[in-house]
């Protein structure tokens, strides 16, 4: 029996399986969601893999392919899939009691002290529980190191023999080595395009040939984490499962526009929208912010016109997460940045040295019954945009018509997160 058992279940092209939940029509169509500014392809269903559409392909390359195959194509809806990931997440945590979320779709789960229990039927469950409660279909790895479970949860989703559950530690030794050897080397976490030329070139080719290759070599050829990952394939475990959902170190709100844009006006309503999606994930995870940085750019690629790109850091004497006073510095770092006669294409804002809000200390200067009267407006501002949909109230230097949103031609509805888009069943 190993030491650890760790499981990895993640969502099966989650992006394309959120709007099938809430569109049944797409299923066992060919459908794409689109990045930011329907850019290129984020997610793509089975279908869509089928006809060669790439992860991260230019939307314009396969434009003539849709029309030909009726591709269905999505612009992202984030507010959806944050949504979604959040249900997804909360659900796993009820099966075992550490978990750590590893990014919007897959998290991991300790299962050592399971070890009496079927581990495969487990995993049945919990794919049943999500497909169920969620409509959402996922697969579920199970190994005894974070690199043995990403690699069986692989073979869950490649392999239909496996029905979606693939348990590492239930395989006889000659079936581990026969399903080790058909898998390549680049399939496995952490390698990385880089790297998997070179091993190539030392005649390591599979996850078997890794296994089995010379620690030392490898770690002078390679660094250290390739040592680290060769002792997990090996089922010592290297990684440790990293605390659930750890607090931001820094948060970050940034976006491409819809359209160039070169006055000012529209740079402050971006950012202002911008200052007030981060100061919300702020709050959410109850800290407050040392320091406010905004960035401004054009286009990188724009070869015939002139490049521009600047950022600004506005400390704070007292962390806040004040949307008022965070705006306001915000605002002011970029007025100090803008130039005019450019054509900007992207702005951002981070929020860095963040500190958890009940460690804060009042300062000399700091009046505390206006602190309260800003805490209370917060609160109620994000008491009201929770409860009747975001953006419903906010701060009126984010603008009405903020013309320098987004594309997003083909977006689906916020089912989940705002009452105006609910699905309507007729
Ligand atoms: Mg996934």
């Amino acid at each position: 029996m190993p030491d650890r058992t760790i499981a990895l279940i993640d969502v099966n092209n989650f992006y394309v399986s959120c709007e099938r939940v809430f569109n049944p029509k797409l299923e066992g169509e060919p459908v794409v969601v689109l990045s930011n500014n329907d850019g290129c392809a984020v997610a793509r269903s089975n279908e869509a893999k089928a006809l060669g559409i790439k992860m991260g392909q230019p939307w314009f390359q396969f434009k003539d392919l849709t029309q030909k195959h009726e591709i269905i194509a999505y612009s992202s809806n984030y507010a959806l899939y944050a949504d979604m990931s959040n249900r997804v997440m909360s659900i796993l945590a009820t099966f075992s009691p550490d978990q750590e979320v590893y990014s919007i779709d897959e998290c991991f789960l300790d299962l050592t002290s399971f070890h009496n229990l079927n581990l495969t039927c487990y995993g049945q469950n919990i794919r049943q529980r999500i497909k169920q409660w969620l409509g959402l279909p996922v697969c579920v790895g199970i190994g005894s190191t974070k690199t043995l479970a990403k690699l069986a949860n692989y073979m869950a989703k490649k392999h239909p023999e496996f029905n979606g559950v693939c348990d590492l530690n239930g395989l006889s030794p000659q079936q581990q080595e026969k399903w080790l050897k058909k898998i390549g080397v680049e399939e496995i976490w952490g390698i990385g395009r880089r790297a998997a030329p070179k091993l190539h070139a030392m005649k390591i080719r599979t996850a078997w040939d890794l296994k089995h290759a010379s620690l030392s070599t490898l770690r002078r050829a390679f660094s250290v984490v390739m040592e680290k990952i060769i002792r997990e394939i090996n089922g010592v475990p290297c990684i440790e499962l990293e605390e659930i959902r750890p607090p931001k170190k820094q948060i970050v709100s940034s976006r491409s526009f819809g359209i160039k844009i070169s006055d000012l006006a529209s740079l402050e309503e971006a950012v202002s929208f911008y200052t007030s999606r981060a100061a919300k994930k702020l709050r959410r995870q109850q800290s407050c912010a040392g320091a406010v940085r905004v960035t401004l750019r054009t286009s990188p690629f724009q070869e015939k016109e002139a490049y521009y790109a600047n950022g600004l850091t506005i400390p704070f004497s007292k962390p806040t997460d004040d949307i008022v006073l965070l705006t306001k510095a915000a605002l002011w770092g970029l007025r100090e940045i803008y130039r005019r006669g450019y054509k900007y294409q992207k702005a951002g804002v981070i929020l860095s040295e963040l500190v958890s809000a009940d460690k804060l200390q009042h300062d000399l200067f700091s009046r505390a019954s206006i602190d309260h009267k800003a805490r209370k407006l917060n609160e109620v501002m994000d008491q009201i945009n929770d409860r009747m949909g975001s953006g419903t109230i906010r701060l009126a230097s984010q603008g009405i018509q903020q013309s320098w949103a987004m594309r997003q031609a083909n977006k689906s509805r916020n089912y989940t997160t705002d009452w105006q888009e609910l699905l309507v069943v007729n």
